[in-house]
């Protein structure tokens, strides 16, 4: 039976992040990851870190989302020096759009919001636009310049955050399915994968969508997580096209991303709840198409260069579940849903502070297993 002080179970960014967390305070670790390394959302997602770009709620959520996103740049500067890795992080801002008059005053009334909390919202009138991003479609009638939200390339910050694993020793296992977890006397002490065992002081599950079936005989009931599906396309683009910041439209994100192959700019997402299904549909490949041209004219004339669809880690009541659990040994660390990049920097203080001290950091307690029966935070 192979040892190791703490199992991670899910090598998604999630995975990856506390493992190299936990190895780099001296734990040893074993990462299994079901298929390979940080392919699935983690790989799908168009790396905003929006933590102004939905909120309009007081509440804890909102209160982690911007205590994360301020972390962010320090986390980047310690994950570049490490591995020499340049993941794109970019801290200049994001713009949200609005298309006609009524557009107009709900974004303002949800900036006005924003801006008492983070202080950082500045309006951009329709001439002002014209100037920065002359490619937008005429109907974009003004603009709304989220100075806080940052952004990174996702996959770039993964093969990074792998890469850090394996210099602090990580044993990262691919092509490791993790079977359902037991416990003994009141403590998950074990984990099979892959036709091995092993024998761990703490085990994290991390493993995004797939988190539930892991727990179905441990908690009760445990976390309820299930994948919400994101269709996604990049064009391949001039550099007239790319804006200096991702830019936030109806319903639809467009993300620049520099890559060896050229200028990208990301078109998202689809929000869709049909199972353990990443296949492209007609209907979703239309709907992104549609809302590109309604926003960016000359994409039309565009190569495409990717499409793909990714499963986020959908919580039935919105909020992630972090930190310890009932059960000694196990920790949960799911339910991002579409935050998770965002998440990253507090996820990994959490889980790093729930497996060396079995406790969780004020700004993320109201995520706990149990708040739901003890009535606090959301009903599950
Ligand atoms: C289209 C799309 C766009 C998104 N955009 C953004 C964005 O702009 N900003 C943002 O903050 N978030 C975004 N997200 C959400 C974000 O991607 C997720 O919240 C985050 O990646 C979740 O990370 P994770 O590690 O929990 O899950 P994942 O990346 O899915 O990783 C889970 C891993 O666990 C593995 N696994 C599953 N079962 C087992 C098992 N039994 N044993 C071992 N391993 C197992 C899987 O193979 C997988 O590699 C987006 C998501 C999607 C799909």
């Amino acid at each position: 039976m192979a040892k190791a002080d703490v199992v991670v179970i899910g090598g998604g960014c999630m995975g990856l992040g506390l493992a190299r967390g936990l190895a780099g305070r001296g734990r040893k670790v074993a990462l299994l990851e079901a298929g390979g390394a940080a392919r699935e959302a983690s790989w799908a997602a168009a790396g905003m870190i929006g933590a102004q770009s939905e909120a309009m709620e007081d509440d804890a959520y909102f209160a982690a989302t911007v205590v994360s996103r301020d972390l962010w740049p320090d986390y980047a500067r310690g994950l570049a020096a490490d591995t020499g890795a340049d993941f794109g992080f970019h801290p200049e801002g994001g713009l949200h759009l609005a298309f006609g008059a009524a557009y107009e005053s709900r974004l303002e009334a949800k900036y006005l919001w924003q801006k008492t909390r983070s202080g950082r919202v500045e309006r951009l009138e329709k001439e002002d636009l014209r100037r920065r991003f002359p490619f937008l479609h005429p109907r974009v009638s003004a603009g709304y310049l989220a100075h806080g939200d940052y952004w990174v390339d996702n996959r770039a910050l993964c093969r990074a955050l792998e890469a850090s694993c394996r210099t602090l020793g990580v044993e990262i296992r691919e092509g490791c399915p993790a079977e359902p977890l037991e416990a003994e006397g009141g403590r998950v002490g074990r984990v099979r994968a892959g036709g091995a065992e092993w024998e761990a002081g703490d085990v994290v599950v991390a493993a995004g969508a797939w988190s539930t079936p892991l727990l179905k005989g441990l908690l009760q009931p445990p976390p309820q997580v299930s994948p919400v599906k994101g269709q996604m396309l990049s064009f391949d683009v001039p550099e007239s096209l790319l804006p200096s910041v991702p830019l936030h439209g109806e319903n639809l994100y467009f993300v620049p991303r520099r890559t060896e192959e050229g200028p990208k700019l990301l078109v998202g997402a689809t929000v869709e709840n049909t199972g353990f299904d990443k296949r492209l549909t007609g209907e979703g490949v239309e709907y992104l198409l549609q809302g590109s041209f309604e926003t960016i004219p000359d994409l039309r004339s565009c190569a495409i260069g990717e499409f793909w669809a990714g499963l986020r880690p959908g919580a039935s009541d919105g909020w992630p579940t972090l930190g310890p659990t009932p059960l000694k040994g196990l920790h949960l660390c799911c339910g991002h849903y579409r935050r998770g990049i965002l998440f990253l920097p507090l996820t990994v203080d959490s889980l790093v502070q729930s497996v060396l001290e079995g406790s969780l950091p004020e700004a993320t307690r109201p995520f706990a297993y149990g708040r739901h029966l003890e009535g606090e935070g959301r009903g599950l």
